[in-house]
């Protein structure tokens, strides 16, 4: 542990296969001599940071999802969120550059796969050092953060998640969580164990991940984002893809209490040239999304029984935007456990602007932009800011 936290400025990052996440901690209670005895290069990226909410073409504040009054070493301030795709690692580097990061000889604090691989471009570039920390360390305490700090409103889970009137998003006690399981579904997918603050194993792991939906999404549909690949999927329709437990049997597989609607086959339509024509864009979409969630939400519950864990912490941007993966998991862990699990979500604000959507756990709207002011794919990144307070 350090006896002074090291110099501003404070930054977190979290450099994965697909998204850069980048977490920085803007001071709200400087002292006016400390204010004045900032270098202006500070100030410049301070303004920089907070006067654009896009970032060029590509890159993107997540205002909505700003943090006020949060503690970070022994300052208090507002933490801003900040995301663009990693490919553009490059412009990025390139951009700092020519804010005068160079000048700053800081430490940054990092972590994700990227944290290694671009770490020689960072010191060559901008004469930055990473700190780098692990990625599944950084997970773990980014959510303990922000739970700590938004205390009883932090965790939800939805209630008849497969009902468009009566589905509703209901507060989660999360006060006395050990032990969980974190689903973490990036473009892979890690699955941990915790069990105590501290003391977790990662326990299992799924390469069908959000990545994958992507890449199938767009060679399946020419679609370009992923935000395009939900709104097609959201439109879709997986019968004409997918083959139903009725498609075989003509109904319900009454002896195993299996229902005519369940999936029985994923895609397994498809190898008909007739079937193959009548198939839309859409249809694909909302298939890929299914058979991906689906395979996920098996895999943590096989986890979750072997393990014994109860309740089930879903994180990571693929969730982002998303809610039919969202209440399709929660469905799916309540359905096929008996109601024993618990699909459990987080966020740390009322999503401002959204019809219907309050923390005391009213009715989700159906807008699909309700899912957006979520933190949940920051948490590595918020995580990789605390490490180096430590
Ligand atoms: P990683 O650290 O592996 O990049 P993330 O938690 O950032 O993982 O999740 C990446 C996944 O999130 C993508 O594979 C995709 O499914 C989804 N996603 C959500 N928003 C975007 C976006 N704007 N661009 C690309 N992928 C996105």
């Amino acid at each position: 542990s350090h006896d002074a936290p090291p110099s501003m400025p404070w930054f977190g990052m979290d450099i994965g296969g697909t998204l850069t996440k980048l977490v920085y901690f803007e001071p709200t209670d400087l002292s006016e001599a400390e204010e004045e005895s900032e270098v202006e290069t500070i100030k410049n990226i301070r303004k920089y940071l907070k006067s654009n909410s896009a970032y060029g073409e590509t890159g993107h504040r997540d205002a909505h999802l700003q943090m006020e009054n949060v503690r970070v070493g022994n300052h208090t301030g507002t933490l801003h969120f900040i995301r663009f795709p990693t490919s553009e690692m490059p412009n990025f580097l390139e951009l700092s550059k020519s804010k005068g990061m160079a000048t700053l000889a800081s430490t940054i604090c990092a972590t994700g796969g990227g944290a290694y691989k671009f770490e020689e471009d960072f010191q060559r570039e901008v004469n930055l050092t990473l700190h780098k920390f692990d990625e599944l360390d950084c997970l773990i305490r980014g959510i303990e953060y922000i739970e700590d700090n938004n205390m009883d409103r932090e965790c939800y889970y939805f209630l008849n998640p497969r009902s468009e009137d009566l589905c509703e998003k209901v507060t989660f006690d999360f006060s006395d969580p050990y032990p969980f399981l974190v689903v973490n579904i990036g473009s892979g997918v890690s699955i941990l164990a915790v069990d105590g603050p501290d003391n977790y194993r990662r326990v299992s792991g799924t390469s069908l991940g959000g990545g994958t939906f992507l890449g199938l999404s767009c060679l399946l549909t020419g679609c370009k984002t992923f935000e395009e690949a939900i709104e097609l999927a959201a439109q879709g329709n997986n019968e004409n893809v997918d083959k139903l437990v009725r498609d075989i049997y003509g109904g319900d597989y009454q002896r195993f209490g299996l229902g005519g609607d369940i999936v029985a086959s994923s895609f397994g339509q498809m190898n008909s040239a007739e079937k193959r024509a009548k198939v839309s864009r859409e249809d694909l979409a909302c298939a890929t999304l299914i058979t991906i969630t689906n395979n996920i939400g098996s895999i943590a519950r096989m986890v979750a029984a072997n393990e014994k864990i109860e309740k089930v912490l879903f994180v990571g941007n693929f969730l982002r935007v998303n809610p039919i993966s969202m209440k399709l998991l929660s469905h799916a862990m309540e359905f096929w456990s008996g109601g024993q699990l618990k699909a459990i979500f987080l966020e740390h604000e009322v999503c401002l602007g959204v019809v219907g959507t309050d923390i005391e756990g009213t009715v989700v709207s159906k807008n699909s932009s309700t899912c957006n002011s979520k933190v949940r794919g920051y948490f590595g990144a918020v995580g990789s800011m605390l490490e180096l307070m430590r």
